[in-house]
């Protein structure tokens, strides 16, 4: 096993979080403005189900642009896949799943409650009623949810939602060498939905059944496995950096030999200073050659690669950074939110990065007159080609901006009456709110070089 590259400097854990009302005024802000709605709401909700709402929908798909940007566009040595979601019991069964992936899970004889034992602070004492030695033997519970596909609940006909987005880039391994001529090293990126029967869902989306993977599979050639783990520990810790997460809120994190997922000989988690304490955003695995060989063996395929350079066959090491989109996207939320004095009054504002924000810019003409409201609307068209914009007329002027404030809205358009004069607008910037006046001719370059990109 190698060692993970040293942690950055971190704060240490809080036991208790230094604004304990901050985590439910996120959640409050996320169902009033749009973010995450609970499924099923109307039905009493749904077991920590959630449904993305019209901002929650724009900032996901930014989360997952930003991670494709940086795993894919940039890069020549990694392409895409998008791998179905049924997939058959051979594929959990050669890849360990169906033995190995579970949790320990006991129940509290006093009051019911059913715990994730290793997730346990005590693991004697229930954190639902406080009884001490109420719990029954652990039991090892499997996490895949089994269904059955086709009419007839017959076992030939089983099939398991994927717990993880990884078996299926591992499966089209061949394929996809052959298809796109790449050779060891490079990688494999997905993004995609995974569920997990999780034994203690909770902390709103930051543990959830059904849930969003980004992760990647790099194929290498095995002398260079602990090469190539240190690298993507390192771009993969920076990757929440440039995207605005302070460097005290994150940590690098190796894991200890008892904590090893069966096929890992080496594994390294990026945390995040949640209000709970610092809990996982992804984890960067050395899998070794287990994956491909354990495919290789049940499915009787080869699924190796021929160096011509060296005239060697060898099955590569795998290293996988394997991150979050809706855990990331918490994480990314809670380190954006603030609340400022502003004359008298509190402000909250997400100050997101440019990229992740939902909206990069708000048309808001300053009255509803229709001399304003039209020609901010022949704005509005102007701009939508390039970035993703709301409109507003509704309300004060202040109450407008400051609901842009809430949505992480990065600049402001405002129309006002001068602007049928003088052809310029007045652009707030939602950090500094400082106003700049801008022609508007000149107004797209100018929201491309406030918003960096
Ligand atoms: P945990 O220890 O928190 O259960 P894990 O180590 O099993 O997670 P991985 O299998 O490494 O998680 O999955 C990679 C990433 O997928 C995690 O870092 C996390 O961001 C995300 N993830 C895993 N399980 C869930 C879940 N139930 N809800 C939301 N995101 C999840």
């Amino acid at each position: 096993m190698s060692e993970a590259p040293a942690s950055p400097e971190a704060a240490e854990p809080t036991a208790e979080p230094a604004d304990p009302g901050l985590f439910d005024r996120i959640v409050n802000l996320c169902k009033r403005r749009g973010f995450v709605f609970p499924s099923a709401e109307i039905y009493g909700g749904f077991r920590s189900t959630y449904d993305y709402g019209p901002i929650g929908v724009l900032m996901l798909r930014n989360v997952k642009d930003a991670w494709w940007r940086s795993m894919v566009q940039l890069r020549d040595d990694v392409v895409g896949l998008d791998a179905a979601i049924l997939s058959p019991p051979a594929i959990w069964e050669a890849s360990g799943h169906l033995a190995n992936f579970t949790d320990p899970l006991v129940d509290c004889r006093h009051c019911g409650a059913r715990h994730r034992l290793d997730k346990l602070d005590d693991a004697d004492v229930c954190p639902t009623c406080g009884t001490r030695g109420s719990f029954t033997e652990a039991r090892q519970f499997n996490l895949m949810f089994k269904t059955h596909a086709g009419p007839v609940e017959e076992s030939s006909s089983v099939a398991y939602l994927r717990p993880e987005t990884a078996q299926g880039i591992f499966v089209n391994f061949v394929n996809v060498m052959n298809a796109s001529r790449k050779k060891p090293p490079f990688g494999v990126a997905q993004i995609g939905k995974s569920f997990r029967n999780e034994i203690t869902p909770g902390n709103f989306v930051f543990r959830t059944r059904e849930f969003e993977q980004m992760e990647m599979e790099f194929f290498v050639p095995p002398d260079e496995g602990p090469k190539w783990y240190e690298y993507w520990c390192g771009e993969r810790f920076e990757w929440y950096l440039d995207l605005g997460i302070a460097p005290d809120q994150l940590r690098l994190r190796a894991h200890g030999a008892d904590e090893l997922s069966h096929y890992s000989a080496g594994t390294s988690d990026v945390e995040f200073l949640f209000p709970w304490g610092w809990d996982e955003l992804e984890g960067i695995a050395q899998r070794t050659d287990y994956d491909l060989k354990a495919h290789s063996e049940h499915s009787g395929e080869k699924l190796d690669f021929f160096d011509q350079a060296t005239g060697t066959r060898y099955t590569p090491y795998v290293i996988e950074p394997a991150a979050g989109a809706t855990r990331t996207l918490m994480a990314f939320l809670m380190a954006a939110y603030a609340e400022e004095e502003v004359r008298g009054e509190t402000r909250t504002v997400l100050r997101l990065h440019p990229r992740l924000a939902p909206y990069k810019v708000a048309v808001l003409p300053l009255s509803k007159k229709a001399e304003l409201t039209a020609q901010a609307r022949q704005v509005l068209t102007a701009l939508q080609p390039h970035f993703m914009c709301d409109y507003d007329e509704t309300q004060a002027i202040g109450r407008r901006y400051r609901r842009q404030d809430e949505l992480g809205t990065p600049c402001c358009v405002t129309f006002d009456f001068d602007s049928l004069a003088d052809h310029a607008v007045t652009v707030r910037d939602r950090d500094t709110m400082a106003q700049d006046r801008v022609a508007i001719p000149d107004l797209v370059d100018h929201l491309h070089g406030k918003l960096g990109f």
